[in-house]
């Protein structure tokens, strides 16, 4: 007797482990684990979202017009070239399997977001890690990884966890050095916190080179993320061969309602942006303070790194928070096993974040 058995790379993945979200005894946790907004999203996209529960028994409209249409106008984009998704996870998966397949290679960086290597494995390919320098996306590192057999490159940037970032000017020369065939994927989830002028998440570069991507999501400054909200930008083949693949109502009405508001909202993701400006500069001062080393950071959130052989450590920091009601990101998958990720939270919670990890590390 032959039992099902899964095909070859399933078995290799190790599931992906989202940020915590409770605590024992009930306790209504401080969650800054999983870099969701401090602020909410819209209340114009909980109005949409509320006001789409008439209607549902309708099939949601397949092509999400609408949204690519707020999107369009929103980031000054062709619609015709943007596809929507369940997150921007399901894009990330869907380029792999129209690229990658057994055989094939896709690379990604040292640290870089653990959904690129488990949809790599996903398709059947190989995933080839990049080193990073001094944390940062290494295009060198990159680029003498590039085989004939490399379909995709992965790029978070700024990357999650440490909050990095390349210039576009890296950006335009790993383009440049890589072969004509390889898609190139600039994961921008965090793009609408950098303010940095040598910044750009790509725009440009997908609508001058025939084999570049970028991937975009609404669950982070937008703060859809239990809607499972994302968007890609590329040239129209890629575009085409990834609507053939999707699912034909990957997108729900309530998600693509509430995605249009929230992207009209304007208004809303400013005050969001100014919130993590002035927070994340008050989280990396303070947290550098206890001593702790501070990666530099354009995200909504930062890594903090406990000093190797002292007796205060991230997992210690993890369980001490953690009585104090406050859950924040362990990151021994991303190859940090004795640093948190902290996302940026409310006033008040980045105060109580703070105040305990003071106690923690005796500095109080
Ligand atoms: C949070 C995040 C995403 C967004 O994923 P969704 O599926 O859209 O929620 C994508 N890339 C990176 C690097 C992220 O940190």
């Amino acid at each position: 007797m032959t039992l099902p058995t899964p095909k070859p790379g399933v078995l290799a993945i190790n599931a992906y482990v989202p940020g915590e979200s409770e605590l024992p005894g009930g306790v209504k946790p401080i969650k800054l684990s999983s870099n969701e907004t401090p602020l909410g999203p819209s209340p114009k996209a909980r109005a949409a979202y509320i006001a789409a529960a008439e209607g549902m028994e309708r099939y949601p409209d397949g092509a999400a017009t609408a949204l690519r249409n707020a999107i369009g106008k929103a980031y000054g984009l062709d619609p015709g070239r943007i596809v929507c998704g369940a997150g921007s996870d399901e894009l990330l998966n869907l380029i792999c399997h129209v690229y990658v397949g057994p055989g094939d290679e896709a690379i990604y960086t040292e640290h870089g977001f653990l959904v690129y290597k488990i949809a790599i494995l996903a398709a059947g390919g190989t995933p080839v890690v990049a080193p990073e320098k001094d944390l940062h996306t290494d295009v060198d590192a990159i680029l003498a990884r590039v085989t004939p057999k490399t379909k995709v490159v992965f790029v978070a940037n700024p990357n999650n966890p440490t909050g990095t970032y390349i210039p576009m000017s890296e950006v335009r020369r790993l383009r440049a050095g890589l072969p004509e065939h390889v898609v190139l994927v600039l994961d921008g989830a965090y793009a609408e916190y950098v303010r940095r002028n040598d910044y750009e998440a790509g725009i440009e570069m997908v609508a001058t080179t025939p084999n570049t991507v970028m991937a975009r999501t609404f669950s982070k400054i937008y703060g859809l993320a239990a809607l499972r909200l994302g968007w890609c930008y590329g040239p129209q083949p890629i575009i085409d061969a990834l609507n053939r693949i999707r699912g034909p109502f990957n997108v729900n009405s309530a998600a693509i309602a509430a995605g249009v508001a929230a992207v009209e909202d304007v208004e809303h993701s400013q005050k969001a942006l100014a919130h993590n400006d002035k927070w994340l500069a008050w989280c990396v001062e303070e947290v550098s303070k206890l001593g702790l080393k501070v990666t530099p950071t354009v995200g909504n959130f930062l890594l903090m790194h406990f000093a190797d052989g002292s007796a205060k450590t991230a997992a210690g920091a993890d369980a001490f928070l953690k009585t104090r009601g406050v859950i924040l990101r362990r990151v021994t998958g991303y190859g940090f096993p004795n640093a948190l990720r902290m996302t940026v939270g409310t006033e008040e919670e980045n105060r109580v974040t703070l105040k305990a990890l003071a106690d923690y590390m005796g500095k109080a």
